[in-house]
């Protein structure tokens, strides 16, 4: 096909094998027989699984997997798998961990698995009225909820409350009705959905509204994870480390600017654990930002303080909808290995872990932050990046990124002199 005749528009793509879909786009883009041998290496995912998790697919992307050591969490050690294309993310959390170790690492704890799912209600002449109609059927809208996931209610699960809200918007008066869920052991979405997608034509009917969008919240605020942590002020470098840290988080804690960065800093760790474990990094992100804003003003999500006894106390409070079933969770062969090395019996006790781990990354980014800039830490790693960028190989890797660390500049040109200098010896 040349580039005249190229049309993204294919119809019935997914129908196609994935061998059949991968010359098509290597026809579209002019692949190499090497680069589509590429992908149609899927590695240790099974392509078939790969083929049903999502549509249309031409291959795999690998990242890798690095495990965090030194976490010492509620009185357990723990490996945690993180997945991550970022170096000295993996690095960060040791260190955290390692600092406080000896301090009895880190507390967690958790609101509950509950998720909220919303039915919108619109053209509502009297929306108190309809407001007070919906709450008094509290009982049957139980019942029409756990009729739908009869797992989930011997599980334990299942409808637990309801709230139902008056939302003043551009388009009139809505009244939205929370269902608020107990998914156990799963991050809920397919299951508070289907319940929602069930309940809105009663609802329509008891209020003679009409309603439209039936689906879950990932603003899970009902579902926070919560870690604590205190590192003692010598083990971290004395009283000025802590006091640069403090300062740094009050800057976060005051400027969105700084926050977006410093709760990213969190989110490399909590997403790196999420994905691992074949959860959905994209619902704990929504989940993080928009309780990081629910006061009005996008804050930090970690709270840092100075102790009586001057050591520096950290906490991290978000919400964290994860699961241990559903989704990729047990399709994917990497997230079973990743949740058999955490050893974790339910959900929540992912949660708590990946809260730990967020806290964790936090320390050390407002540690490097405070005391020697994050570049130093992250020099080293960034080198081998740079090195492999420039085209070294195998041993060459670690010797190009040495060099450049040496010198204190991490340019691709210079790793490719140096890389030049080497192969010529
Ligand atoms: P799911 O529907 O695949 O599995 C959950 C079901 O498993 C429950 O409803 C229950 O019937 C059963 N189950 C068996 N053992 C259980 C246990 N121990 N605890 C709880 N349930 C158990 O998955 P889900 O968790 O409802 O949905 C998660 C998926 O939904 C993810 O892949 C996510 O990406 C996707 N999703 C997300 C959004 C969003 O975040 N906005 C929207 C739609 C879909």
């Amino acid at each position: 096909m040349d580039g005249k005749n190229r049309s993204s528009r294919i119809s019935g793509l997914h129908k196609k094998s994935i061998r059949e879909r991968i010359e098509l786009v290597g026809a579209f883009a002019g692949l190499d027989a090497a680069e589509m041998d590429h992908l149609a290496n899927t590695g240790n995912l099974d392509e078939h699984v790969a083929d049903h998790l999502i549509e249309n697919v031409i291959g795999t992307m690998n990242i890798p997997v690095g495990v965090a050591t030194n976490m010492l969490i509620d009185g357990k050690d723990r490996l945690v798998p993180m997945a991550t294309e970022e170096s000295s993310v993996v690095a960060a959390v040791c260190n955290a961990a390692r600092q406080c170790y000896d301090n009895g690492g880190f507390i967690t704890s958790m609101s509950g698995p509950l998720m909220i799912a919303q039915v919108q209600l619109v053209d509502i002449a009297d929306p108190q009225h309809a407001r007070i109609k919906i709450l008094e059927r509290r009982d049957e809208i139980k019942a029409i909820c756990d009729e739908c996931d009869p797992i989930l209610v011997k599980l334990g699960g299942g409808f637990r409350d309801l709230e139902v809200r008056i939302i003043a918007t551009r388009g009139g008066d809505m009244v939205i009705t929370h269902l608020i869920v107990d998914t156990r052991d799963a991050m809920g979405a397919n299951a508070v959905n289907t319940m929602a997608e069930k309940l809105a034509p009663y609802i329509a009917a008891w209020t003679g509204g009409r309603t439209y969008l039936r689906i879950l919240s990932n603003l899970a605020d009902r579902r926070l994870a919560r870690a604590r942590c205190v590192w003692k002020a010598e083990a971290i470098g004395g009283a000025e480390v802590r006091d640069g840290m403090l300062a740094a988080y009050h800057f976060a804690e005051a400027d969105p600017y700084r926050a977006a960065t410093h709760n990213k800093g969190i989110m490399n760790g909590v997403s790196a654990v999420v994905l691992a474990t074949g959860n959905d990094t994209r619902a704990v992100e929504s989940g993080a930002h928009a309780y990081g804003a629910r006061l009005g003003r996008y804050s930090s999500l970690t709270h840092w303080e100075r102790t009586a006894e001057g050591d520096l106390a950290g906490i991290l409070e978000m919400p964290m909808a994860v699961g241990l079933i559903g989704g990729a969770t047990k399709l994917h062969p990497t997230a079973k290995v990743a949740l058999k090395i955490l050893s974790v019996q339910s959900a929540e006790e992912l949660a708590r872990i990946i809260a730990a781990v967020g806290l964790a990354q936090n320390f050390s980014a407002l540690k490097a932050l405070a005391t020697t800039g994050i570049q130093k830490g992250h020099m080293a790693l960034h080198a081998q990046n740079i090195a492999m960028m420039a085209g070294a190989l195998g041993d060459e890797i670690e010797i190009v990124a040495r060099a450049l660390v040496a010198q204190g500049k991490v340019r691709v040109d210079l790793a490719e002199a140096e890389l030049a200098k080497l192969r010529s010896k």
